[in-house]
């Protein structure tokens, strides 16, 4: 089905007040495209716990919606509330409403951040649980790609590659962070110094190579952004411009092989 609106999910409740501004940015990107008139809003669902508990180590996020330290805290939130809690719950209960509405319009987006570090047993860097698996595990008869362009290795996504047999991990990084290349995990490093946009450009299409001959039914794009040049994590030649620009090539390559 067509839309001339894509659809975002977003709820206020994915605002939450840490010692980083991780989960802050979510409401300032939700500011700008609430003014944008091809630009849907739809707020998703708390996500249901125990769909979680399919996903990772039930003790875990028993010990993360109870806010049982140290468990809580493993990936790195300092301090645990319900402000906490409930964003990271709506942000996941995002991602299967955002899949839902791919499925059914052909594109769609979550504001979202912090999935690709979280491995089964536990959260980490800033990633509580792995929403990007998730889509997977909640969809088993879908192929479920992930193309990652976060400075990052995605290593949770990699690790949970073992696990669901519908999910690709793609992941386009300058840090490796224990990105494991494995079948149905590939790696593409890029240098933060001495690597060019050129480089970037072939690795994208590439992944796109990868998805199509894999026959994936859903691409997940992780547009991460601490690539750019004035992240402290960022490559020196990665401008604004060249971000915009990469951002576009995926989508155009997205839309060539989308047949809704
Ligand atoms: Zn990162």
């Amino acid at each position: 089905m067509k839309s001339n609106v894509i659809h975002v999910c977003y709820s206020p409740r994915y605002y939450a007040h840490t010692h980083t501004n991780s989960m802050e940015k979510l409401a300032a990107v939700a500011e700008v495209l609430a003014q944008k008139s091809y630009i849907e809003l739809v707020e998703p669902e708390l996500i249901d716990v125990q769909l979680l508990k399919k996903l990772h180590d039930p003790h875990y996020v028993d010990a993360f919606v109870q806010g049982e330290k140290p468990l809580a805290s493993a990936q790195g939130f300092k301090q645990w509330n319900e402000q906490l809690r409930d964003a990271v719950l709506s942000v996941q209960g995002g991602q299967l409403k955002a899949a839902e509405l791919a499925f059914q319009y052909g594109i769609s987006a979550n504001i979202a951040q912090g999935f690709h570090h979280a491995v089964y047993e536990c959260g980490l860097a800033y990633c509580t649980f792995n929403g990007l698996a998730l889509v997977a595990q909640h969809f088993p008869h879908k192929k479920i790609f992930i193309l990652d362009c976060d400075q990052h290795g995605g290593n949770g996504t990699a690790e949970f590659t073992l696990r669901l047999h519908n999910l690709f991990n793609y992941s386009i990084f300058a840090i490796p962070f224990g990105c494991a290349y494995h079948e149905r995990s590939l790696t593409h490093h890029i240098d933060k110094q001495e690597g060019s946009f050129e480089q970037y450009v072939k690795a994208i299409q590439q992944g796109f190579n990868n998805a199509i001959a894999w026959g994936a039914d859903l691409i997940i794009y992780q547009a991460g952004m601490d690539c750019h040049q004035h992240d402290r994590f960022g490559s020196a030649w990665f401008t604004t411009e060249l971000l915009k620009q990469r951002d576009h090539l995926v989508f155009s390559l997205a839309k060539k092989i989308t047949f809704l």
